[in-house]
This record gives structure tokens, sequence and C-alpha cells, in this order.
């Protein structure tokens, strides 16, 4: 079954994510039984990648949430890191500036959105305003309310426009967190990540979920679908993640675009400087 399908939100429907099991790994058994297709969809995603940009018509945006040590950057590092840092972008989503709160809180998305031609991955997005601006109260529920909706629209302007859209979810367990976060804490090379954020959001975990099951369910559509992604293991989070980037840009069936020039002339005119090139014997003075 393709992976689009197995874990996409339906649209309109609603989810529990607590009946979805984090630790879910299909049929594989380890991290090295699905080393072989984690490389073959990193092959993949190059050539897909190479020719999205090729084709300059359409363009694609990868939209990441999840909970503080969720794996947002891990997958970004693994499945994005397998195309060409030409024509693909990350995007991270931090407290809006100064300037980015003087706007509309679609403004600093829209400004980020991917061009003709290329890759886009939000590292935590517009979403956030329907996620931590809700759960800390930071503007009354009459506004954060109206937001699924603007989303839906501004989504569907994008969509309009060329881009594809996919949203990851990447589901951990709480037991899950709090082992990275300890991970975190024992490792210099990943102390320097403890946020004291970390810490006072995994308290707000129930209205955190509640949060996420509300705006998976009302901004998971048939053009933009919402993905739930078992990330308890990372490798069958990227394996996901990537399956799905996968077959999302195999459907768009892209073509190399046809030459801007004709070819024939060119080709005439390729001989001919072949047969002028500096330092060329002529056929005389081979024979001598
Ligand atoms: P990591 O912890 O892996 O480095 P991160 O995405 O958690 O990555 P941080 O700098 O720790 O990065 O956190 C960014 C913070 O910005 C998050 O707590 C997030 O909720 C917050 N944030 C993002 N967008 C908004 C927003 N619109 N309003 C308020 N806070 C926001
Ligand atoms: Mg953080």
């Amino acid at each position: 079954m393709l992976y689009s399908e197995r874990f996409r939100v339906a649209p309109g429907s609603k989810i529990k994510l607590s009946a979805i099991d984090p630790s879910f790994k299909d049929k594989h058994e380890s991290k090295e039984s699905a080393e072989a297709e984690n490389a073959e969809h990193a092959r993949r995603l190059g050539e897909l990648q190479f020719l999205l940009y090729a084709e300059d018509r359409r363009s694609l945006l990868v939209v990441l949430q999840g909970m503080d040590a969720g794996g947002k950057d891990g997958t970004i590092r693994h499945v994005f890191g397998a195309m060409n840092p030409q024509g693909t972008r990350v995007h991270a989503f931090k407290v809006p500036s100064q300037e980015e709160a003087a706007h509309d809180f679609l403004w600093r998305a829209h400004l980020h959105a991917p061009a003709r031609g290329e890759v886009v991955v939000f590292n935590r997005s517009h979403y956030e305003d329907v996620l931590v601006a809700r759960v800390h109260d930071l503007v009354p529920k009459r506004v954060w309310s109206k937001r699924y909706g603007r989303i839906n629209d501004f989504e569907s302007n994008l969509i309009d426009g060329g881009t594809h859209i996919i949203k990851f979810f990447l589901h951990i367990s709480e037991d899950e967190q709090l082992e990275r976060l300890r991970q975190r804490l024992e490792d210099p090379k990943r102390r320097w990540k403890i946020a004291e954020s970390d810490y006072t959001e995994r308290a707000l975990w129930p209205q955190y979920m509640e949060a996420y099951e509300e705006a998976l369910a009302r901004t998971s559509t048939e053009d933009a679908p919402w993905y739930v992604i078992p990330a308890n293991h990372k490798w069958f989070r990227n394996l996901a993640v990537s399956k799905i980037v996968v077959e999302t840009m195999e459907a768009l069936r892209m073509k190399f675009p046809p030459p801007r020039v004709d070819i024939d002339e060119i080709r005439r005119k390729y001989h001919e400087a072949a047969r002028h090139r500096p330092g060329r014997r002529s056929a005389r003075s081979r024979r001598r």
C-alpha cells in the first residue's frame, strides 16, 4: 500500500493521536532491514528534485511539525539532504521577529514559500499560529479559531500557483521525548540544543495534542494533505517521510522540458567548431 494513503489524514476526518502507535515500523525489524529501501529513496529524491528544477513549472512545499525533539532537524538532514542544495531551501520558523509580528500571521509563510522549480521545507510553519498560539493564549480564541480557514485559503492560493503541498506531523510518545531530552543532557554534542521551553512545553502535552488534532482535522485537504508519521524510530520516520515525498513527486509525472534551441542547428555548429578547433592537425599533416 502506498504510504501516501496509509499515513494520510483523510480530509474531513477526525483523528485521535493517542490511537496511533508512534513506535510502528511496518514490516521492518530494524534499521538495517530498511537500509536498502532508504538508500533507494535517497537516490530517487535526488533525481526527482532535479526533474522539478529542470521542468521549472511547479514547486514543492513540505511542512514539518512536531513536538520538541520530535525529529524535525534529523528528517531534514537525512531525507532532504539527498537533494541538490541548488533548488532546495529550508526555512525554520521561530518566535516571530518584530517585523514578522507587525504583519498578519501568514505574511512570513508567504515570504518563504517556494518559487517555481524549488523544493522548500518549513521547519515549523504557519501552523504554529494555531498550535503554540492556541495553547498559550497568545491571541484570543476568536482570533485563532478563524485561522484554520485562512490557512486553507492560503494553501489553496499556493496550489493554484503550481505549488504542491505535503505536511508531516512527526508523532513521538512522551516517553520517547523524555529519553531524547535525557540524551541531550548527557551528550556534550547535543547539550547546546537544550531549551527551557523543552520542559515547559512538555508539561502542556495534552493541550498540544488537542491543538494538533484539531489542526490536522481541519486543514488536511485533498491537495494539501497531512500525514501522521510514527516517529519513535528515527529510521522508520525517515523511511516513511522519504517514501511519501517520492510517491508525491512521482505522481507529478514530470518530464524534462524540450530544449529551447534548434538541436539540429546547434549540432551543425558543434561539428563546425570541432573541425576548426585550435591545434587540430589537418588530415594531410596526419598522413605525414
Ligand atoms: P530545535 O529545538 O530542534 O532546535 P525548534 O524548532 O524547537 O528546533 P527553537 O528555537 O527551540 O527551535 O524553538 C522555536 C520556537 O518558536 C518554538 O517554541 C515555537 O513554538 C516558537 N514559535 C514558532 N512560531 C511561533 C509563533 N508564530 N508564535 C509563537 N511562537 C512561535
Ligand atoms: Mg526547540
